[in-house]
Parts: structure tokens; sequence; C-alpha cells
């Protein structure tokens, strides 16, 4: 994997997710090489590129800086790129981020498939942030073919439980790819009850115009009946669930 420092005008971003204000991504291109990645096109990056560059956003805690002292709202930290992904542990931009952003006592949100976040615990705790993680099966050898390089299915678990003790925590059940999270989910519901994450939400897959996922991930799946079985297990649960479809 190929490193480029570059030098940004711009940190936040109108974000169009729902509930968030801004975007925060502090890399451009993600080593997590998820199969399913659709950030590439949505980005318009040459998927080649992607896979093989990550562009470092040197000064971008400074930019954010100086936007933070105009710009109000809820800031959503890697809604493209993990910024948790390993060139972090090298250049630290994210860690630096959240130093600007505690400075500024700005809320925020984080979503990663990398345990790296457990090095800013000492950060986080004290801020009003929400951490996600993203969950795709329980079996750590299917997850390692469709996430090669992102954490292992433990270590994830690991980082909702110790962010559970001091911030709000999310499981992002997603994308859905049937056989491999329903024969898991009941397991997996009542692993996210003990360990006491604020809630859940579950997405479904979708495809993109020029993604090439493998053969064994295609199906006809039905979402509509899907979300029935979904809400069938999880409905026995406490924690409030939410669908993205
Ligand atoms: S972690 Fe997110 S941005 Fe990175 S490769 Fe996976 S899906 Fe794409």
């Amino acid at each position: 994997m190929k490193y480029i420092e570059i030098y940004v005008k711009n940190a936040l971003a109108k974000s169009k997710l729902e509930n968030t204000l801004y975007a925060l991504n502090p890399y451009i291109g993600c080593e997590h090489r998820c199969v399913y990645c659709y950030a590439p096109h949505v980005l318009h990056i040459n998927l080649e590129e992607w896979n093989s560059v990550v562009y470092v956003k040197r000064n971008i805690p400074t930019v954010l800086n100086k936007e933070l002292k105009k710009k109000e709202g809820l800031i959503t930290i890697g809604t493209v790129t993990d910024a948790y992904q390993p060139a972090e542990k090298k250049y630290k931009i994210t860690r630096r981020c959240l130093e600007v952003l505690n400075k500024h006592r700005r809320k925020i949100s984080i979503l990663t498939k990398s345990s790296l976040i457990l090095r800013d615990k000492d950060i986080i705790k004290d801020m009003d942030a929400e951490i996600g993680v993203t969950l795709t099966t329980l079996d750590d050898e299917k997850r390692r073919k469709i996430e090669p390089y992102a954490s292992s299915v433990d270590e994830r678990l690991e980082v909702l439980r110790e962010f559970s003790k001091t911030n709000r925590t999310y499981a992002f059940i997603g994308p859905i790819f049937p056989d491999l999270i329903m024969p898991h989910l009941r397991d997996l519901m009542q692993i996210l009850e003990d360990i006491g994450v604020s809630y859940v939400i579950f997405d479904k897959f979708r495809m993109k115009k020029g993604m090439k996922i493998p053969e064994s991930l295609k199906d006809n799946t039905n979402y509509w009946t899907l979300k029935r079985e979904i809400y069938r297990i999880v409905r026995n649960f406490t924690i409030p669930f939410y669908f993205g479809w």
C-alpha cells in the first residue's frame, strides 16, 4: 500500500446522511479492502487506485480547527473511509482531529471496523461521542473473506465492550448478506445485549454501478421477507433496533 500525503483546503463536508450535518474523512482510500465497498464508486475513484493508494490529509486537523469556529452540528467521522485503517497507526491524523474536536467540545459519531480506535479512548471517553462498529457475521473465517484487512469479529466486539462503559455505542449490522449473518443473528443479539450497546442498525447491501462482488455474495434476497425474519429474532431482545430500508 502506498501512502501519499496531501494538503486540503476543507476539512468538513456537508453530509447526506440522516441525523448528521458534517462528514470528516481524514483519508481518501481505505486499506480494509472490503469486497462490497461502494466508496470508490460514490467518489468516482478508480478501484485499482482505491485498493493501492491511501491519500493522507496531512493538514486536516489545522483546517478543522479553523472551520469549527464557524460550523455547528453533529460531525460523523469516517463516512467514505475508515478513519482507523492501518495508516492511522502511523500518521495519527484521526487522533489529532479528535484533539481539535474535543477542544471545541463538539458532538461526534464514529463508525469503524478497527480496534485501533481503542488507542484513543483517553480522548473519546470524555467527549460527547457515539461509537459504532460494523458487524457482518460472527464467523471470523467468513469475515476474513469479505473484510480481509479489518479487525477480527472478537476485536470489534471488544471495542463495543470497552466504549459501552463510557460512551453511547451501536452495532451497524450491514451490509447484510443473509447467509453470513442470519445463522448467527440470535447469538449476536445476545452478545450485544450483554455488552449493553445502545442500539442496533440493520442495513441492506446496495449494489452500485461498476461494483464487482464475489459470486457467492450475489443472491436474490427479498428484503421485505428478510426484514420480517430479522424482526422475529430481534424483538425478543431489549435493544432498540432500526432498519435502513
Ligand atoms: S472499511 Fe468502509 S471504506 Fe474501508 S474498504 Fe471497508 S467498506 Fe470501504
